[in-house]
């Protein structure tokens, strides 16, 4: 069964690519290469064996895109990640992401009604949550005002699906992710954060290897255990294999609903601290750090309730902490022998 994936080049694209072929799909990506680099296909190719069928193309682009719906008139379902992702340059760019993430997805979903396509698996974002009431967030919480530009394309692509979905042709399964870290056991796929990392867990990395020089902890007076902000830290491929349970829903479950929503996380809270320490001790490696001041837009805590998707997905997330920071280490380690 064909699965049109936008952004397939991307961290969590490329992981659920390889998860789905394992599961016996028939992934075509599209990819404009504004957050991946070829090499990735490639180590698709190394771990699967075959090479996915992949258009270079900007999924807002609607001529081009089309051509990709007409070329291969039997795609099943979309899985749509293409998008701008970071939360600090959202409030600077506040335009671009909203062009980038809405178009995107309205041009997906013309073509999807266009081609009569009716299953899609969108990649929504804990950031919809905003700063919860209570611990841990459930789907059925009222979301909170957005605080970035970004958490505010997510929170209208979940509406649009929402309405859009009502209409009958289309249905939908949202799945908010929380912090997705690790990398491939392989060490061939991980993130490739474009420039300084805004993320945690890269930016650990690139302290470790010697590219940043010291990290630095955005606060230690939040009412939290030790201070620093709490967070969902969940496995890539586990996130990876939660878009191919909805796949398998959407496709092979009959009477679902045309529009449901899951959180996808593990359900442990993770100081920023404790992060720092695991990886430390997991990967014997000692992490410089201070601690700076707050970081302006942060939630103080944020995890998940995952048995939603436990119950109805049948998903749960199986790797632990300790494999979340060995696979991103050993990830980017490999990165380093590329370039020397
Ligand atoms: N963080 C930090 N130093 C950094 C990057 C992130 O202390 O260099 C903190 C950040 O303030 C937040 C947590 O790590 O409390 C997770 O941030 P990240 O950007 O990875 O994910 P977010 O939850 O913001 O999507």
């Amino acid at each position: 069964m064909k699965i049109l994936i936008t952004g397939g080049l991307g961290f969590i694209g490329s992981h659920t690519i390889v998860e789905l072929m394992q599961a016996g799909y028939e992934p075509i990506i599209i990819d404009d290469l504004s957050n991946s680099e070829p090499f990735m296909l490639d180590n698709i190719q190394k771990i699967t064996g075959q090479k996915p069928k992949c258009y270079l193309y900007d999924a807002c682009d609607k001529d081009r895109v089309r051509n990709v719906f007409a070329e291969n008139t039997d795609i099943k379902a979309v899985i749509h990640f293409a998008a701008k992702k970071a939360v600090g340059e959202s409030m600077k760019q506040p335009l671009a992401y909203y062009r980038t993430n809405l178009v995107s997805l309205l041009t997906v979903l013309d073509l999807m009604q266009e081609f009569k396509v009716g299953n899609i698996v969108f990649a929504s974002s804990a950031t919809v949550y905003g700063e919860p009431e209570k611990l841990p967030v459930t789907e059925e919480m009222p979301l909170q005002k957005s605080l970035s530009s970004y958490g505010s394309t997510k929170q209208m692509a979940e509406d649009i699906l929402e309405k859009t979905t009502a209409n009958h042709w289309l249905k939908a399964i949202l799945l908010r992710f929380f912090n997705p870290v690790g990398a491939h056991h392989t060490a061939l796929l991980g993130e490739l954060p474009n420039g300084v990392p805004n993320n945690l867990m890269p930016y650990v990395t690139q302290t470790a290897s010697g590219i940043r020089k010291e990290l630095t902890i955005n606060g230690n007076d939040y009412s939290t255990p030790d201070g620093t902000c709490v967070r969902d830290y969940i496995h890539v491929v586990d996130l990876a294999k939660a878009h191919v349970k909805a796949i398998d829903r959407l496709l092979k479950t009959a009477e679902t609903p045309v529009c449901e929503v899951f959180n996808i996380g593990t359900g442990a809270g993770i100081s920023v601290l404790e992060m720092v320490e695991t990886f430390e001790k997991v990967n014997n490696i000692k992490i410089p750090y201070r601690v700076g001041p707050r970081r302006a837009g942060d939630a103080e805590s944020i995890y998940a309730s995952c048995e939603k998707a436990n119950k109805i997905l049948g998903w749960k997330a199986e790797l632990s902490l300790a494999d979340m920071v060995r696979d991103s280490w050993n990830w980017e380690k490999y990165l380093k022998d590329r370039k020397e």
